[in-house]
C-alpha cells in the first residue's frame, strides 16, 4: 500500500526552494508561549504566479515517546495573481510565511509540511528541547 508519507521530498532543487525553514524555536521553554514562524522560499525564493505557487503550509507536533501527532495549525495562501484579466493579472500575491503562536508542555518535533502546486509535498523538522 503507497502511503502519502512516501511522496514527502525533503531534499531541494538547486534554484528553487521549497523545503519549510522553521525558525523561532530556540531558548523555547515548557509551558511558556512562543512564535514559529515557518517560511517557503527563505534563501531562493519560490516563484508565486497563478501557474507555480506555494498552496499551503502546515505546522505539527509529535512529543517525544508519544504514539499521535498533533495538527498545531495551517496557513493557505489563496491570491497568486489570478484575476478576471487573466492570470498573474491580479492586484495581489499572498507570499509564503505562515507564523504559529504556541505552548508545549512537553519535548518533542515540530514538523512543517509545505505544499507546491506543481512540484508536492516538502517537509522538514526541528527538535524541541526545554
Ligand atoms: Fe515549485
Amino acid at each position: 500500500m503507497a502511503k502519502l508519507g512516501d511522496y514527502f521530498k525533503t531534499e531541494d532543487f538547486k534554484k528553487e526552494k521549497h523545503v519549510p525553514v522553521i525558525e523561532g524555536t530556540s531558548g523555547v521553554k515548557s509551558g511558556v508561549s512562543f512564535t514559529v514562524s515557518v517560511t517557503v522560499g527563505k534563501e531562493i525564493p519560490h516563484p508565486n504566479t497563478t501557474e507555480h505557487h506555494i498552496a499551503w503550509i502546515k505546522l505539527y507536533f509529535m512529543p517525544d515517546g508519544g504514539k499521535f501527532i498533533y495538527e498545531i495549525g495551517s496557513s493557505v495562501f489563496s491570491a497568486h495573481g489570478e484575476s478576471v484579466d487573466g492570470p498573474n493579472k491580479g492586484p495581489v500575491y499572498s507570499n509564503s510565511i505562515a507564523t504559529f503562536n504556541l505552548k508545549l508542555d512537553a519535548p518533542g518535533k515540530l514538523i512543517a509540511e509545505s505544499y507546491c502546486n506543481i512540484h508536492g509535498l516538502w517537509e522538514s523538522s526541528v527538535d524541541i528541547v526545554f
